[in-house]
């Protein structure tokens, strides 16, 4: 999936105005109240969101140990590792290995890394066919499109959306039954897992004392990508990895119960390496694809590192008011809502993604959500600082001159009380020809975007430093 993140307002404005995604996004109501409960009913929350947070914290500090631990491991299980720098070489890397292997068809279960790694056009140049085979992505590959969120890809259509795209792409009668629409995907994916050569998934986690690769799924597909086929490549995130498999318990609690509020989700499925001898399935070779692709930029930097402590849950896109309103699209790249506010300007350009990080009410419901406690709002004010004054990323310093300019008066005018009495008035006259009863509905452009949605209380006719004067004299 190739970057458009120059493009958020205007693609907020068009999700806002469409009156579908509107109605569908009510549906994101249901995990987020899911997730609270789940909440409510797991003993020591908070002590297991601390203990996370202490374990990835340890684990950065070593990421290297344990990137060489997982990477041994694997290999003694005799499995293949491979380091790729960026999310080009790491496409690059399965492309070439579904060449030498002769695989025409792949399987895959969901996977976001490889949305940055636009792994499937990659394939498809080559003369792969990617199938996409959790529902939510076999429904936006239909529909040419990207996901819309990190755990409900397709959370935006509704049952007669979905009953069209069947209809016109795959030619079967219009069902109105979401029954009957599971069941054909069913069929439609059963040839698919029977045919493909390649299995490709993702990892929630990576457990380095035992060179293991853990899989969270509710629809079962996860499990047969990595046993079909012969070969099952895995795509990890090069933070997604924790130490020992007693780690592992803490993270899929929290995991699991701030994605869909379950308990445990359907399937927990953990891969160590290919099948072995006495293993009644498992695929001939695996391979491992840690990937970096900008995440050093985030653990060089002491603001942003606790980024990578993201679980990829979704519960600060359910709770985020401009998610809400605008979905996941708006967002221009794989991440949206806060965390993809954060990780998409530093993974892709945080110049060429300025918006994001001003796409926030900074009301923190992101931070409470959050299971591992990531202080999102605090990286968001870092980053619209950084836009506007570059101190450590000066080459990404884009405030406009006119906003500057107007900055500068700002300043002057609240430096002195001197100055914030000429400015008073000046604000007081100024404001004449707009202000009606006691309010400014609409100001003129540059400023007429404050303006759009919502309005202003006019100057007081006599500010409150002199009333207060008055006052106290009596
Ligand atoms: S930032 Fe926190 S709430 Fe958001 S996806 Fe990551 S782990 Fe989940």
């Amino acid at each position: 999936m190739q970057p458009d993140t120059k493009n958020f307002r205007n693609a907020a404005a068009a999700a806002l105005a469409n009156e579908n995604v509107q109605a569908n996004l009510a549906g994101l109501t249901g995990f987020h109240d899911a997730r609270l409960d789940a909440r409510r009913q797991t003993p020591q929350w908070d002590d297991a969101s601390e203990r996370a947070r202490a374990i990835k914290a340890h684990t950065l500090d070593n990421l290297d140990r344990y990137l060489l631990m997982m990477e041994s491991n694997v290999k003694k299980t005799g499995g293949h590792v491979y380091f790729a720098s960026d999310a080009a070489a790491a496409a690059s890397y399965v492309v070439d290995l579904a060449r030498e292997k002769g695989v025409e068809l792949v399987i895959k279960s969901k996977s976001m890394l490889s949305e940055e790694m636009a792994l499937n056009s990659r394939l498809e140049e080559s003369g792969v066919e990617p199938v996409e085979t959790d529902l939510g992505e076999f429904i936006v590959q239909l529909a040419g499109e990207t996901p819309f969120h990190i755990i409900a890809p397709a959370i935006h259509k509704s049952k007669e959306d979905v009953s069209e795209l069947f209809r016109d792409k795959l030619n079967v009668p219009l069902y109105e039954d979401i029954g009957d629409l599971t069941r054909e995907a069913r069929a439609q994916l059963r040839q698919k897992f029977l045919a493909a050569g390649m299995g490709i998934t993702g990892a929630n986690f990576m457990v380095a004392e035992t060179g293991t690769v853990a899989l969270v799924t509710n629809e079962g597909n996860g499990r047969m990508c990595t046993s079909m086929p012969k070969v099952h490549v895995a795509i990890a995130g090069m933070e997604r990895i924790v130490p020992s498999m007693e780690d592992l318990g803490t993270f899929l609690r929290l995991l699991i119960r701030s994605a869909t509020g379950q308990m445990i989700s359907s399937y927990v499925t953990t891969v160590t390496g290919p099948r072995k001898a006495a293993d009644e399935d498992g695929p001939e070779e695996f391979h491992l694809v840690i990937v970096d692709n900008g995440r050093s930029r985030l653990l060089a930097d002491p603001e942003l590192r606790e980024a990578l402590y993201c679980l990829r849950c979704g519960a600060c896109l359910n709770a985020c008011p401009v998610y809400k309103k605008v979905g996941g699209h708006a967002y221009g790249w794989v991440y949206p809502g806060p965390i993809g506010a954060v990780v998409s300007p530093m993974l892709t350009n945080l110049s060429d993604a300025k918006d994001l990080p001003f796409a926030s009410t900074l009301c923190g419901a992101c931070r409470e959500a959050c299971p591992v406690n990531i202080d999102l709002p605090r990286m968001l004010l870092y980053m619209r600082k950084e836009l506007t004054q570059g101190e450590t990323y000066p080459e990404h310093k884009s405030r406009s001159t006119v906003e500057a300019a107007a900055m500068k008066g700002w300043r002057a005018s609240v430096s002195s009380g001197l100055m914030m009495r000429l400015a008073n008035a000046f604000g007081r006259f100024a404001q004449l020809p707009i202000a009606r009863r006691g309010r400014i509905n609409r100001l003129p452009p540059p400023l007429s975007g404050w303006t759009r949605a919502r309005s202003f209380p006019a100057l007081a006719s006599k500010p409150f430093r002199t009333r207060w004067r008055k006052r106290r004299r009596g």
